[in-house]
C-alpha cells in the first residue's frame, strides 16, 4: 500500500490538531480574583480546587497581610498579588487567563475594563454594573479586546433550576400563566451594600435580581411591561440611601403575568413558583448555594418531587468550569455581558417607575 503525499500531510495535521485538543483539555484556565470578601474567599476560591479546568493564580485585593495569608494558602506565588494600584500588570502576567471581578457593584465596570484592556477575559459578579451606561462600557470594552465577558449568574447553571426549565418547555405545565417569586434578607448594619454609590441601589440590585433573571429564563421572554413600589418601614439608619422593600410586577409578550418581593429588612427565602393551565411548579431555595427543591403537580397529582440537597458539584465549581471551557474552547458563555446588561435595563426601568433612579 503506497501513502501518498497528502496522505502523509493530512495525518500530520490530524495528529497534531488531536494533541492540541489534548492539551487544551489538560490545561486550567488561570484566575486572578479581583476582591477578597466573602465570595471570593468562601465561595469562588474553594471550589476552584476541585474544578477540572479552573485554578486560582493570582490575587488583588487592598489588604497585603490577607492577600499574603490567602496566596500562601492555595500556592499563589507572592509576586502573582497585585494591589488596585498596580492591577493592570496583570496584563504581562502569563499564569493569569482571567478575572473574577467580586468588588461592590460600582467597581465592577473599571475593574472589567481594565482587565479587558490588559488582555484578560472576566468573569464578573452580579449586578454587572451600576448603571446601563457602565453595562454598555463593559460589554464594547470586552468586545473590542476581542476577550470573553461573563456574568456570575450561576443559576443558570444550577441542575434544579435548569429541570424548572426543562419542565416548562416541555408543555407538562400547559401554558404558563403567571410567576411568582422572592428573594431577601434582612441587612445588619454598616454594609456597603447600603451605600448607593457602592451599591447602585438597594435588594433590587443585590438579590431581586435574582428573581427577575429567573422570570425572563423561565419564560424564555422579555418582559415589555414592569411597574415597581419602593418602600422604607424600618428608621433606624439602615435605609437612608437604598430601598429597604421593592415589590414589582411585569407583563411578557405571550401575557405571562410575574409578581416579585425584595427586601433587606426581613428574611425572605428565595423561591419561585410557575402556574401553568395544566399544573404548577415550584422550586424553594431557589437562589441558594444549595438544597432547592423543586415540586411539580400536574392537574393535583404530584408528578415531580426532586429535593436537591447535594452540595456538589457547586454552582461556583459549574461556574469557574463553564467560564474557563469557554475561554479554552473560544465558546460564548451561557451567561455573557447581554445578560447581565438586559437585567441591568431592566432595574432601572422598576426603579424609575418607583420614582427612584439607579445611582
Ligand atoms: P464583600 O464585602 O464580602 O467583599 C467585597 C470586597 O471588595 C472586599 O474584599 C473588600 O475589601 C473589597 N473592596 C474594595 N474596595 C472596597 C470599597 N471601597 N468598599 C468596600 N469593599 C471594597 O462583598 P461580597 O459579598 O463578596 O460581594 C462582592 C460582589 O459579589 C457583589 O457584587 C455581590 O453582589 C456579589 N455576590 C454574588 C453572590 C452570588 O451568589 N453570585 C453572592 C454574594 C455576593
Amino acid at each position: 500500500m503506497s501513502i501518498s503525499r497528502r496522505d502523509l500531510l493530512r495525518l500530520a495535521a490530524s495528529t497534531a490538531a488531536s494533541r492540541l485538543g489534548q492539551a487544551q483539555e489538560s490545561r486550567k484556565v488561570g484566575y486572578c480574583m479581583v476582591g477578597l470578601g466573602r465570595i471570593s474567599m468562601q465561595h469562588f476560591m474553594p471550589a476552584c480546587r476541585t474544578t477540572r479546568q479552573s485554578r486560582v493564580t493570582a490575587l488583588v485585593s487592598g489588604h497585603r497581610d490577607k492577600a499574603e495569608r490567602m496566596a500562601a494558602e492555595y500556592g499563589i506565588p507572592r509576586e502573582n498579588i497585585y494591589s488596585y494600584e498596580n492591577y493592570d500588570a496583570i496584563a504581562t502576567n502569563q499564569d493569569i487567563d482571567a478575572v473574577y471581578v467580586a468588588l461592590p457593584n460600582s467597581m465592577h465596570a473599571e475593574y472589567t475594563i481594565r482587565a479587558a484592556k490588559a488582555g484578560k477575559h472576566v468573569l464578573c459578579e452580579k449586578p454587572m454594573a451600576t448603571s446601563v451606561a457602565d453595562a454598555q462600557a463593559m460589554v464594547d470594552a470586552c468586545r473590542a479586546a476581542n476577550r470573553k465577558l461573563m456574568i456570575a449568574y450561576r443559576c443558570q447553571l444550577e441542575q434544579t433550576n435548569l429541570h424548572a426549565i426543562d419542565l416548562i418547555r416541555s408543555g407538562k405545565l400547559g401554558k404558563v400563566e403567571a410567576i411568582q417569586s422572592a428573594y431577601g434578607f434582612n441587612i445588619g448594619r454598616n454594609e456597603w451594600r447600603c451605600n448607593s454609590k457602592l451599591a447602585g441601589g438597594g435588594p433590587l440590585m443585590d438579590v431581586g435580581i435574582y428573581s427577575l433573571n429567573a422570570c425572563r429564563y423561565l419564560t424564555g421572554e422579555e418582559p415589555a411591561e414592569l411597574h415597581g413600589y419602593a418602600s422604607v418601614i424600618d428608621q433606624d439608619g439602615r435605609f437612608k440611601e437604598v430601598e429597604e422593600n421593592l415589590a414589582w410586577t411585569m407583563k411578557f409578550p405571550s401575557g405571562v403575568v410575574a409578581s416579585c418581593d425584595t427586601a433587606y429588612g426581613a428574611d425572605m427565602p428565595g423561591y419561585y413558583r410557575v402556574h401553568g393551565s395544566k399544573g404548577v411548579l415550584h422550586v424553594d431555595a431557589a437562589f441558594g448555594y444549595e438544597g432547592q427543591i423543586l415540586t411539580a403537580h400536574v392537574q393535583g397529582q404530584p408528578v415531580v418531587s426532586e429535593p436537591n440537597p447535594a452540595k456538589d458539584p457547586s454552582h461556583f465549581v459549574l461556574e469557574a468550569d463553564h467560564f474557563a471551557e469557554c475561554v479554552l474552547r473560544n465558546m460564548t458563555p451561557k451567561t455573557p455581558g447581554e445578560e447581565g446588561l438586559r437585567d441591568m435595563q431592566l432595574m432601572e426601568r422598576i426603579y424609575q417607575s418607583c420614582g427612584r433612579k439607579l445611582a
